[in-house]
């Protein structure tokens, strides 16, 4: 099968009949679903950009199991190349939704799984990694869009999983037979879930031996029974059921629409199992995982930035203050603020290597810094939008109001800004910022991809602390300077102290000079 379109990949989910509820119903179409239609169009685009020819050279490449041409997020990195386009692929799908696209999550667990099924072979002598080729080439051939599935419901977060007094707060394997596994428990504020094919679940933390059961990586079809999907509420979520312009973003929505996933007895195939039980390598799977979503974000929340700082710029000039000092400083923070984060996720890219597999894994210490970077920055340039926008993006009226036979004009004169602009048009970008800045964006820029904590535990593990020490003992002089001692001929001793007698015969030449 070739790579689907946008418009084939909103049908192919009508053929599936995953179990959805939301608010309080049970949700029998999830693609003429309202409330799920902007996060459907978004995922979309995804599909949509690798047939656009401006476009394809990043949102396609060549798959190293088939030699056939794919859509780039079922595929596994091949080089640097391959790490650095996924950067750009995931910037101008921001720039082209404004919001998240959701597709990356899957992606992401698609190349960790590649890597850590090879790893686990060669140490354990297992052989999960033919088993997830065959399911990645399924993947890439038939173009499917999978949930990537990490965090765990958790309880109790002193204790770990096998600790808690609820065994479901953790995923777990609950029966093995010959044909497969039975798993219970759920992952939760899973990103694109309603909306993907497939799901794959990988274990949220390190695990230990008493944690066996909860070491488990697998892949469900979003539809498989016992599979539960509870759709999150979001900020202002009921605005899109109006469909006007007072929902911001009304095709596109804001943030991934992310789900809580119930596994009740989901009984998986082995051929769908890609880690039971080797809790060894829970750690270096969840590890790899985060740090390429990581890297991602200085791409995505970038491409957003750009559209917001392109709302504001219009906004500004539309209130005739495009070239007021105090804005182009404004804008000028948003760029620059937002390329810091881009050149993070480059940097990302450009220092990644290769992994025994054969896959490119990305620089997992500057992954970290990049998300961190992220819960900052996004909530600093977001503030910049609101200050450009001014208080109206908090109190303006509903579009309703500006449709009233009597009422609309009079109320519209008062939002207008300057005489050319059409004051609806203004009410469109003032509404935008106000979803992309004031939204669930911002808390998704936090926690999406792991807390900050989580990126300062990585960046503390590999903050490489010894060499840094070195570096100063070195300068000191605690350490030995070898590269010193030969630009000098002599040991730092040897050179300190006749530096110290040249100093001193220099202060006796210029005393005398003085009292003569
Ligand atoms: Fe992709 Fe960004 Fe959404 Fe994560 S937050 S799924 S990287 S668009
Ligand atoms: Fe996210």
């Amino acid at each position: 099968m070739s790579m689907m379109t946008g418009k084939e990949y909103r049908e192919s989910l009508r053929k599936l009949k995953p179990e959805v509820y939301f608010m309080g119903e049970k949700i029998t179409d999830v693609v003429e679903e309202p409330m799920f239609a902007p996060h459907i169009n978004t995922a979309a685009m995804t599909y949509e950009l690798a047939h656009d020819p401006l476009h394809q050279e990043v949102t396609t490449a060549t798959s190293h199991l088939t030699g056939n041409k794919i859509n780039r997020f079922t595929h596994i990195h091949q080089s640097i190349d391959d790490l650095v386009k996924k950067i750009r692929m995931m910037r101008v799908l921001g720039q082209k939704t404004g919001t998240c696209f959701q597709r990356c999550v899957g992606y992401d667990a698609l190349n960790a799984l590649y890597a850590i099924t090879y790893d686990m072979d060669a140490k354990l002598g297992t052989e999960y990694h033919e088993r997830f080729k065959k399911f990645l080439t399924y993947i890439q051939e038939n173009d499917l869009m999978s949930a990537g599935a990490m965090t765990d419901a958790r309880g109790d977060r002193s204790l770990r999983p096998h600790q808690q007094a609820n065994p479901d707060l953790y995923l777990h394997i609950s029966e093995r037979t010959d044909k497969g596994i039975v798993v219970n428990g759920a992952k939760a504020h899973i990103t694109g879930a309603i909306n993907s094919h497939e799901i794959i679940a990988l274990p949220t933390r390190a695990l230990g031996e008493e944690d066996r059961d909860f070491a488990v990586a697998l892949a469900v079809p979003v539809d498989e029974p016992g599979i539960k999907l509870v759709f999150a509420r979001q900020t202002n979520d009921m605005r899109r059921l109006d469909g006007t312009l007072d929902t911001g973003n009304p095709k596109y929505g804001s943030i991934g629409g992310e789900a809580l996933i119930i596994f009740k007895d989901v009984f998986v195939p082995w051929e769908r199992v890609f880690m039971a039980g080797e809790y060894q390598f829970a750690a270096p799977l969840v590890e790899l995982f985060a740090g390429h979503h990581r890297s991602n974000y200085g791409g995505c929340k970038v491409g957003a930035a750009d559209v917001v700082a392109g709302s504001s710029h219009w906004l500004a000039d539309a209130h005739g203050i495009a070239n007021a000092s105090h804005i182009i400083d404004k804008l000028t923070e948003i760029v620059a603020m937002a390329e810091t984060c881009w050149a993070c996720s480059l940097a990302c890219a450009y220092e990644g290597h290769k992994t025994p597999s054969g896959a490119y894994n990305i620089n997992p210490l500057l992954a970290n810094v990049t998300k961190l970077n992220i819960t900052r920055m996004v909530y600093e340039w977001m503030r910049v939008a609101q200050d450009i926008a001014g208080g109206k993006i908090i109190t303006l009226p509903s579009e309703e109001d500006l449709k009233h036979p009597e009422m609309g004009d009079l109320i519209a004169g008062f939002f207008a800004g300057k005489a050319n602009v059409d004051v609806h048009q203004i009410l469109k970008m003032l509404r935008l910022v106000e979803n992309m800045s004031v939204g669930a964006g911002l808390p998704e820029a936090m926690h999406g991809a792991g807390s900050p904590a989580a990126q300062k535990i990585m960046i503390a593990r590999r903050g490489a602390f010894d060499k840094k020490r070195e570096l100063a003992e070195t300068i000191t002089g605690i350490r030995r300077d070898e590269a010193f001692e030969r630009i000098v001929g002599t040991t730092e001793e040897d050179y300190l102290r006749s530096q110290q007698e040249k100093i001193k015969a220099e202060e006796v030449r210029i005393c005398r000079r003085i009292i003569k």
